[in-house]
């Protein structure tokens, strides 16, 4: 999207009250907290009026149409609305400290700061819970000239009326597809209804904004990019996941099968979250996928940042 035009701002000061207002009884994820966020209340996020940000920076380490030549502009927020007990990301992601708070024009001059530096895209680390600051700030940033591609970067643990609020402002979806099974969604992240919610989640982004485009780059523009993090002892439901997917959506979907999975948070307190993927299991994964017509996999580059802040 780019932003200059008078009815695209219109479009996001409308989107954005429609988004306080959720937060005022808030129901932007399924948690449905129903705490005032506007009165700094919080809820299962400990987010409450402002968001917080744990860091930013250019990321060599996504997905390659994400990075292109200038790396992402990675805005990683504080805190989560699903926080599994094995996240990698363990301190930022749960909500027991606090982090620096931003203002809707301090986070706009971060992603001003991130187009400056030569950030191929905005990418929106952990963003379900803080829906409403992130709007207000894109208002702030589209007047000053924020021209590049939103990424939504998130759980998929997202509420479809919020999702909504997003259709036409978010350019690339960026989705995990986590646990497909209600035990191991209720064991890990206290969500039972997460399979349910991410599986309609992940079409509606679909239905937004398509399979991935491309530019002669090489550059993600827009659509739904999708990540799969293989799991020991196939408790993410790896299968039933690819079944999904080339079921419901096209064989042209960008799938990422990820093999990082790593012990890591409170991973330690349950045995079978200790052991690691064997690689045949990706690569019989990959092949079940391709056998399913699912034909755009991802071929991912190594990890390296740029650290901003
Ligand atoms: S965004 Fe936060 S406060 Fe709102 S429903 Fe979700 S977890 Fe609760």
């Amino acid at each position: 999207m780019s932003y200059h035009k008078a009815h695209e701002q219109d479009l996001l000061r409308k989107r954005t009250e429609q988004a306080r207002n959720i937060a005022r009884d808030c129901s932007l994820c399924p948690r449905k907290c129903r705490v005032n966020r506007i009165e700094n209340e919080t809820g299962f996020c400990n987010t409450g009026r402002l968001a917080q940000v744990a860091s930013y920076n250019l990321h060599f380490g996504e997905e390659t149409p994400l990075v292109g030549q200038g790396g992402s502009g990675t805005v990683f927020f504080a805190h989560c609305n699903l926080c599994c007990v094995f996240c990698q990301n363990y301190d930022i992601s749960h909500n027991l400290t606090r982090h620096q708070e931003f203002s809707p024009d301090q986070l706009a001059e971060i992603f001003l700061e991130l187009q400056s530096a030569g950030a191929e895209n905005i990418n929106l680390v952990t963003p379900s819970h803080v829906v409403f600051q992130i709007l207000e700030s894109l208002s702030v940033a589209a007047g000053k000239g924020l021209n590049i591609p939103l990424v939504y970067n998130t759980s998929s643990y997202d509420e479809l009326d919020t999702l909504r609020i997003l259709d036409g402002i978010v350019d690339i979806y960026l989705a995990d597809s986590k646990f497909f099974g209600t035990d191991e969604a209720a064991k890990y992240a206290q969500a039972p209804d997460y399979p349910d919610k991410a599986r309609k989640a992940i079409l509606e982004m679909h239905r937004q904004v398509g399979s991935l485009m491309i530019d002669e780059q090489g550059r993600a523009k827009k659509g739904l990019m999708i990540r799969h993090l293989v799991m020991p002892g196939n408790l993410a439901g790896s299968e039933d996941w690819l079944d999904f997917f080339a079921a419901e959506l096209p064989g042209d979907t960008y799938i990422n099968i990820m093999d990082q999975y790593r012990p890591a948070g409170d991973a330690f307190r349950y045995p079978e979250l200790k052991a690691n993927v064997p690689g045949s299991v990706i690569i019989d994964l990959k092949k079940k996928a391709r056998s399913l017509g699912l034909k755009r996999l991802d071929e991912r580059s190594s990890g390296i940042f740029r650290q901003m802040f």
